[in-house]
C-alpha cells in the first residue's frame, strides 16, 4: 500500500515543482525557514501518517527521542488548554528542520502557493503578510493579489492560483487510481494516542 502511495506522491511532487517553478518570481521559501511548519494542525490521513512514522523509523534514536518529547509536550499543552482548533509546532520540526522531509504530509508539499479554496476563491499564503511568498505582490491593506504591484515588477509571469486544496488532492478517488486509501484524516498529533 506505501508503495502505491509512493507513486501517488511520485506525481504529486512533479505536479507541484511545476507550479513552483512557474511561480519562482513570488517564491521566497528557503533552507532553514520553517514558518508553515510553527503553528497549525497539519491535516493528516492514515496513509500520509503510516508513511511519516515509516520516516521516523529511519531516524536515528537521538532524533526520535526530540520526536518523541515533542510530541508528549504537544500532548500536555493540548490536554492543559483545551483549544479549539488546537494548532502547534510540529514535532517533526528540530532545530527548523524537518527531520522526515522525504516523509513528511501532503499539506506540507503544498505550503506557500495561492490554493483555490472550496468556494473558488483563494487562500494566499500566511507568509506574505510576513515578507515573503507573494509580499512583492500582496496589498496589505486590501488583503489581496493586487495588479498594480504586479505590473510595476514588469515581469512577463503572473501571480497563479491553484488547485492544491487538501480535501481535493486527498479524494479517495486519486487514491483508488493509484491503489491506495487514504483513509481517516485528523490532525497530525491527534494520530498519537
Ligand atoms: S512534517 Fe516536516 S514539513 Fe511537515 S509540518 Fe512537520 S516539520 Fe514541517
Amino acid at each position: 500500500m506505501l508503495q502505491n502511495y509512493e507513486k501517488y506522491l511520485t506525481m504529486l511532487n512533479e505536479k507541484l515543482e511545476r507550479f513552483f517553478a512557474k511561480q519562482e518570481p513570488y517564491i521566497f521559501c528557503k533552507k532553514g525557514c520553517s514558518k508553515c511548519c510553527k503553528n497549525a494542525q497539519y491535516p493528516f490521513s492514515k496513509i500520509e501518517f503510516d508513511y511519516i512514522m515509516e520516516g521516523f523509523g529511519k531516524a536515528d534514536k537521538y532524533t526520535q527521542d526530540k520526536i518523541l518529547k515533542n510530541i508528549k509536550e504537544i500532548k500536555y499543552a493540548q490536554f492543559k488548554t483545551k483549544e479549539k482548533p488546537f494548532t502547534y509546532k510540529c514535532p517533526f520540526l528540530i532545530e527548523n528542520e524537518c527531520k522526515v522531509y522525504e516523509y513528511r504530509g501532503i499539506i506540507c508539499r503544498t505550503f506557500g502557493l495561492i490554493n483555490i479554496d472550496k468556494e473558488g476563491g483563494t487562500d494566499i499564503p500566511f507568509c506574505a503578510l510576513e515578507g515573503l511568498n507573494y509580499s512583492n505582490v500582496y496589498d496589505k491593506e486590501k488583503h489581496m493579489i493586487s495588479s498594480e504591484m504586479y505590473k510595476k515588477l514588469n515581469i512577463l509571469q503572473e501571480p497563479l492560483a491553484y488547485n492544491v486544496q487538501y480535501e481535493f488532492l486527498t479524494d479517495e478517488d486519486f487514491g483508488k487510481g493509484f491503489g491506495f486509501q487514504f483513509g481517516e484524516i485528523k490532525p497530525l498529533i491527534d494520530w498519537f494516542e
